[in-house]
């Protein structure tokens, strides 16, 4: 790789800053095996203010959830001051995201969540990083300049408004995008809602303020925590899907049965087994429906549409796609194949060590871990390969005046068989069980005790006795049961 690296230095003229003291494994620039004459005076150190030519450092293209963190992990190494630019699609300094359809969407009465209330690193109570902190880190923003265009071999990025930036090292970090319904089908309708961004969302507030019907599409994560948040706007709310229940890729059919019966309880309807012909306009241009293939037509003023993202790979796709699940391949230190650029969060298609197999993970969790440990691995002689647990969690009904809040964090696997227990008053819990070994657990509405207990469940995965859990008269007991299986393995 070095040697890839400094002959592409060498060709290009390349001039990059070369710590002294700080060992680089996996950086592109080892430039330090030149003359050090001739390199010095070939060489600049890019400080703050020298961000007006070319030249970076570092360069992180994307400035979201794994942005944040990466920048945070720079400062830490004492690496970022003058070294490191974030070009950004978006006008905010990188933001916790999940926000945007819980907090963000409280009525205005409610204490609706704003920036710069919930920027990185805020998600994982850390430092609340506002513009000032990267200026005052001394690390460029450039906002609303998404990257066009790469020249790999020159070490170059193009952005829309035509700037050309010159790489030392690059983060690709550019999420996803939220899939769309064509626009032939009423796609791109006004009163029709994606979100994704700070400005999807205030979009759909605007629509929120006025609307009477509203339709979620989607039964997963999205579609969930919309439509409980449109409740709390006192709209009438439907959630359609073509699935037999809500987030089929996690919850088993008895787990959603519950969280349906409750969000029924907070008056929304439910359309499932539904495919969507197409979203209907009135004469204005403004959707006022959604028709489905049996020909019937569900009243909506506004449609939140929440079916899913994809990775956000151009205009990467020459530094390496996974054919299988999507994005940019990269390997457990999330360097993809060309020596010196990088992919984290959403968009890395990276190895899951604990179940050896190459995955992406569209979760904030992974975005804050994928970019510690990809900057921590560029920037010194650290070389573990990242061992994600994956964890999903989501939290809904929250608002102020909310009769019942919705919590509920899964770690591990949801491979096997299941057992349930626990009535949903509020807590439940369920178990999946593999060839006799624990995988997955969600617990629902847990305390913080028991939420820590399951990523070393999840880890561990513990052989437990599936007859005694199935006897678990409380989640507290079933959640016992299992401790002890950790414990009498951990005797072992
Ligand atoms: C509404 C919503 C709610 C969510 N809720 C949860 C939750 O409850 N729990 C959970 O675990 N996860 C949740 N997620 C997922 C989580 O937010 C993502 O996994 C996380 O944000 C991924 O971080 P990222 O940096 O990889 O991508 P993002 O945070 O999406 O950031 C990518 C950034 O790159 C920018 N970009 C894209 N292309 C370019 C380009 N060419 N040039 C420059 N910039 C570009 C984008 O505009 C964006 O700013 C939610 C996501 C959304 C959208």
């Amino acid at each position: 790789m070095a040697s890839i690296s400094n002959a592409l230095s060498l060709k290009h003229g390349l001039s990059l800053w070369c710590p002294q003291s700080t060992p680089s494994v996996n950086r592109i620039s080892q430039p330090c095996s030149i003359s050090s004459t001739n390199f010095r005076r070939r060489s600049f150190s890019v400080s703050a203010s020298s961000f007006a030519n070319e030249n970076r450092e570092f360069v992180i293209v994307g400035g979201g959830n794994a942005a944040g963190y990466a920048a945070r992990t720079f400062v830490e190494h004492g690496m970022a001051d003058g070294k490191l630019c974030i070009v950004s699609k978006e006008a905010y300094a990188p933001y916790e995201r999940p926000a945007l359809t819980k907090g963000y969407l409280f009525p205005h009465d409610k204490k609706p969540a704003r920036l710069p209330g919930f920027h990185t690193c805020v998600g994982s109570g850390g430092e609340r990083q506002t513009p000032d902190w990267y200026k005052e880190k001394g690390i460029e923003m450039l906002h609303e300049d998404p990257v066009s265009d790469i020249n790999i071999e020159k070490q170059t990025l193009k952005t829309s408004s035509g700037k050309l930036l010159k790489f030392g090292s690059l983060i690709i970090a550019t999420g996803c995008t939220a899939s769309r319904f064509p626009d032939k089908i009423g796609g791109n309708l006004s009163g029709v809602h994606y979100v994704r961004d700070v400005a999807d969302a205030n979009s759909l507030i605007s629509s929120l303020e006025k609307a009477k019907k509203v339709v979620v599409v989607g039964g997963g994560y999205i579609g969930m925590e919309v439509a409980a948040a449109a409740v709390a706007w006192k709209v009438d709310t439907t959630i359609i899907f073509p699935e037999e229940h809500l987030m089929t890729r996690l919850f088993t059919p008895s787990l959603a049965q519950k969280y349906e019966q409750l969000y029924q309880d907070f008056g929304v309807k439910f359309v499932k087994g539904a495919s969507i012909s197409n979203l209907e306009a009135g004469s204005d241009g403004h959707v006022v429906g959604v028709k489905l293939a049996n020909g019937s037509i569900i009243e909506a003023d506004t449609v939140v549409v929440g079916i899913g993202a994809k990775p956000a790979v151009g205009p990467f796709e020459s530094v390496g796609l996974n054919n299988t699940v999507g994005g940019i391949q990269v390997d457990g230190l999330f360097r993809t194949s060309i020596p010196g650029i990088f992919a984290i969060g959403d968009v890395a298609a990276f190895p899951l060590k604990i179940y050896d197999r190459t995955t992406r993970v569209e979760h904030v969790d992974h975005a804050r871990r994928s970019a510690q440990h990809c900057v921590k691995s560029l920037l010194t002689a650290h070389t573990d390969t990242y061992d994600y647990l994956p964890y999903f969690y989501s939290r809904v009904f929250e608002y102020e005046g909310s009769p019942r809040k919705v919590w509920w964090q899964f770690f591990g696997d949801n491979v096997g068989e299941t057992v349930e227990i626990g009535n949903f008053d509020p807590k439940v819990a369920t178990f999946w069980i593999d060839s006799g070994k624990l995988k997955g657990v969600l617990l629902e509405s847990g305390s913080p005790e028991e939420f820590q207990l399951l990523p070393k469940i999840a880890r561990s995965q513990p052989f437990v006795d599936k007859a005694k859990l199935e006897k678990a008269s409380s989640v507290e007991e079933a959640l016992e049961i299992v401790q002890s299986s950790l414990k009498v393995e951990a005797a072992v």
